[in-house]
């Protein structure tokens, strides 16, 4: 992976500089030029999100891709040539009589292999009975089971929002708040593709909406109050209040009361909700890489602990190696030969 070596990062930090927008908070402008906003406008639909999982998980024919995401045939078809057309999926003929295809990973999408890695080990954190996420994870080169680690690349420490600096830098153009294309998400939608009987939260249930990662986004840059989220992201109060209260429900924020008369409350980010913060990363890390975001960005990120910007690896929780694509290989646990009971206990601790 070619991480770590951004020469241009210090450049950038030296030439930062405030650049004042009238009417349009920091926040929102750091929002809106985020390379995560950016990628989320490119994979930020929850099916897109499920494909590209299932995609890493050696997912290749359109019944693989059916039987695992769970959509309709339509849906798929539609999400795969979307896919497809951003460049992160290749569609390939394998046979010629009769013609067959099958969906591989581009060098763009095999680059999101950090996002994908965050997003199993949130899942297999917050989703450890799920029987959709694998169970395990091996690193092939050192032969054990791992959990991904994801740190800092210049020191290896981890990812925390509380360890986290940003810094504005000037912008070259004003820039309005972020503004998702897409706001489609009634409560049935949102509970249906986890199966009524579910109880757990996917990362697609969190960010397979366009205004749910801005709103954790307003999070992790420090936002809690319902008016300055709202001024931030632009956002239609009854929209915010039903996408809070859903927020509030997959336990990624928590009300609290911080005056009592009269009575005002704030949303802050659970355990859960600050744990997402290394997937957020590897997205703003990849959206630099190949949608051009980091020149667009009015603030960057920079690493508390060692002061270089934030740049994340992924490594081995067993060895410490950085994790590739290759060297890796997903344990579904249908296919798991173990009783039930007998699970490795560490696969259940992430950390
Ligand atoms: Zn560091
Ligand atoms: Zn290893």
């Amino acid at each position: 992976m070619h991480v770590g070596r951004d020469q241009a990062a210090g450049r950038l930090a030296r030439a930062r500089g405030f650049a004042k927008v009238p009417g349009v908070s920091d926040v929102a402008q750091h929002i809106a030029t985020s390379s995560v906003t950016r990628a989320m406008d490119v994979i930020g639909d929850r099916w897109a999100v499920l494909i590209m999982r299932d995609a890493f998980q050696g997912a290749r024919r359109f019944e693989e891709f059916v039987e695992r995401s769970g959509a309709t045939r339509a849906t798929l078809a539609n999400r795969l040539r979307a896919l497809v057309q951003q460049g992160l999926l290749e569609r390939v003929r394998y046979s010629s009589s009769p013609p067959r295809f099958e969906y591989r990973l581009t060098r763009r999408g095999r680059d999101l292999f950090p996002v994908a890695l965050a997003a199993w080990r949130w899942e297999r954190r917050w989703a450890p009975r799920s029987g959709s996420v694998p169970a395990q994870l091996r690193h092939v080169r050192c032969g054990h089971a791992t959990r991904p680690r994801l740190v800092c690349a210049a020191c290896g420490g981890e990812l925390d929002v509380r360890r986290t600096l940003l810094r504005s830098r000037a912008s070259a153009r004003p820039v309005a708040p972020a503004r998702p294309a897409l706001r489609r998400l009634s409560p049935s939608t949102a509970v249906s593709h986890r199966g009524s009987s579910e109880e757990f939260t996917y990362v697609a249930d969190v960010v397979g909406d366009r205004w749910m990662p801005l709103i954790v986004s307003a999070a992790f840059f420090g936002q809690r109050r319902f008016e300055d989220i709202q001024a931030s992201l632009g956002i239609a109060s009854n929209i915010l209040t039903h996408r809070l209260g859903h927020l509030v429900g997959l336990e990624i924020l928590e009300r609290r009361s911080y005056s009592r008369r009269p009575v005002r409350r704030e949303y802050r980010l659970t355990r859960k909700g600050r744990d997402l913060f290394p997937y957020a990363i590897a997205l703003m890390a990849w959206g630099d890489r190949w949608l051009g975001g980091r020149g667009q960005a009015t603030a960057l990120l920079y690493h508390a602990d060692c002061g270089e910007r934030l740049v994340p690896a992924v490594r081995c929780s067993h060895c410490g190696d950085e994790l590739a694509i290759d060297d890796v290989a997903f344990r579904r646990a249908s296919a798991s030969r173990r009783r039930p009971g007998k699970e490795d206990p560490r696969a259940h601790d992430t950390r």
